[in-house]
């Protein structure tokens, strides 16, 4: 099918913020193109899926991947290598989700699977201490300045609510506050003014929530520290701490300000409370030893997951001794998991870590992501669009507006229908990207110049038919 359409369009440039993150926006010009649609089969795809509706919530057993926010039916992959992902039709798609961060090496990395084979033929769960956990302990705390001591779980979510539990029994106080946005996984507590699925989904904050456990979450606004401020002056000794994505990728890709994190970091100290970065995300993602490390700020407490499980699931939360210590059993904090630390996830973030560990990776990463965003702001300034986005090391995203983005609210003014038919046609032609506007994308070590030229060419023909 030939499509034909004009695209007329205002821009204003996105902000350059200071030091290595970049942003930027693209411009708008007056374009007439044509374009062809390729073909593509999802036959066994929608297949699996009206069966899959009978018999889970959705389809799913995690809402984005239901493609809501983006239209038309999800692509069922059967197997993924490398920087490429595989549907059941046979369809090939250069994949820039990674499973949601942790293919940071490529997936299915024939060294991470190696070692995982290996440890597998002595069984995949003890309940019992194991010594890869020490090993894959001492590589976090090695890399992350802030931490001494790790506990691991099975998922971010479990992470995050042992962190906070951790903030409240340290402190003694049980009010937490997080940012409009962020996304801390979906324990009670956090689903407050959550990001990522939630706001994918256009939900409020969840039913089932109780008012006990809304009540004690206090939100502010990301990168602004004065709205942090006045939460802890109406709150005085009553707040343990403030837990934050230090780069967010829950609401799209957002870049903090140093000068926020700075801020948040002298201010949680004065008024008694905990500074905790969330990164399970950006956790060797961002660098090897996360987004405190790039920034040069040491959080109390921190929570990891994603990269350091390889592509297992793992979560840690991890911190400073004397906080670490009031975990059960050294303390009196109670928090455990039948999995915890299993041989498997644990080889398989080894196995990750060492081939992060290797010098001019994250360099390698920030070099391709940088080709990929520019690629793409490139060809939406060329048809016209006002697109603006960014990127730190593998981390990317853009939002289908003028920007800045430096908050959610600033993220709510995305044309997410023009972002759902852009993405629609990314995928038809053999690119697969977060199914949300609200999410970041991931890049890996796998992907190749080539498969950064195919999606920047495929970016231009869609941004010249929507
Ligand atoms: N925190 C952050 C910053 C996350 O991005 C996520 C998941 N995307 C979580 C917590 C929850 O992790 P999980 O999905 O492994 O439970």
């Amino acid at each position: 099918m030939i499509y034909a359409s004009a695209i007329v369009l205002g821009f204003l440039a996105g902000s350059q913020l200071p030091g290595a993150p970049v942003m930027r926006g693209s411009s708008a010009t007056t374009v007439v193109m044509q374009t062809t649609a390729v073909k593509h089969d999802t036959t066994k795809s929608d297949e699996i899926m009206a069966e899959a509706m009978t018999l889970m919530p959705g389809g799913v057993s995690s809402p984005v991947r239901a493609f809501k926010s983006v239209g038309g039916g999800p692509v069922v992959f059967d197997r993924v290598k490398g920087s490429k992902a595989y549907d059941v039709d046979g369809n090939e798609y250069v994949d820039y989700v990674g499973t949601w961060g942790p293919a940071i090496v490529g997936h299915a990395d024939d060294t991470v699977l190696a070692g995982v084979t290996e440890t597998m033929q002595k069984g995949t769960s003890f309940g019992a201490p194991c010594a890869l956990e020490n090993e894959l302990a001492k590589m976090v705390i090695d890399a992350v300045p802030s931490v001494d001591m790790v506990r691991f779980t099975n998922s971010g979510t479990e992470a995050c609510m042992g962190v906070l539990r951790l903030m409240r029994a340290y402190t003694g106080r049980e009010k937490v506050i997080k940012f409009e946005g962020c996304y801390h996984g979906h324990a009670d507590s956090f689903l407050v003014a959550a990001g990522s699925g939630v706001i994918t989904l256009g939900l409020p904050d969840s039913p089932g929530v109780t008012k006990g456990a809304a009540d004690s979450t206090l939100v502010a606004k990301y990168n602004d520290l004065e709205s942090v401020k006045k939460l802890f002056e109406a709150n005085k000794d009553e707040i343990s701490g403030v837990i934050l994505e230090p780069v967010v990728g829950n609401s799209g890709f957002i870049v903090p300000d140093q000068a926020f994190l700075e801020g948040l970091r002298e201010l949680t100290k004065q008024e008694g409370a905990l500074l905790v970065f969330d990164e399970v995300m950006t956790g060797f993602r961002i660098s090897y030893g996360g987004a405190q490390k790039y920034f040069g700020i040491e959080p109390d407490l921190s929570t990891f997951g994603k990269v350091i499980g390889g592509g297992l699931p793992v979560g840690a939360y991890a911190g400073k001794r004397e906080i670490m210590e009031n975990v059960a059993p050294a303390g009196s904090m109670y928090q455990a998991g039948t999995l915890s630390g299993n041989p498997l996830a644990m080889r398989a973030g080894i196995e990750t870590m060492k081939i992060l560990s290797q010098p001019g990776t994250y360099e390698q990463l920030d070099e391709k992501t940088g080709k990929l965003i520019n690629g793409i702001l490139d060809a939406a300034k060329e048809a016209g669009h006002a697109v603006c986005g960014g990127h730190i090391s593998g981390m990317f995203g853009f939002f289908f507006c003028e920007g800045p983005v430096k908050s959610f609210s600033d993220a709510t003014a995305s044309d997410t229908a023009k972002f759902a038919k852009w993405h629609r046609g990314m995928l038809e032609r053999g690119v697969y990207l977060a199914p949300s506007q609200y999410e970041a994308g991931f890049m890996s070590l796998a992907h190749t110049d080539a498969d950064i030229e195919k999606t920047i060419a495929a970016a231009k023909e869609v941004f010249a038919i929507i």
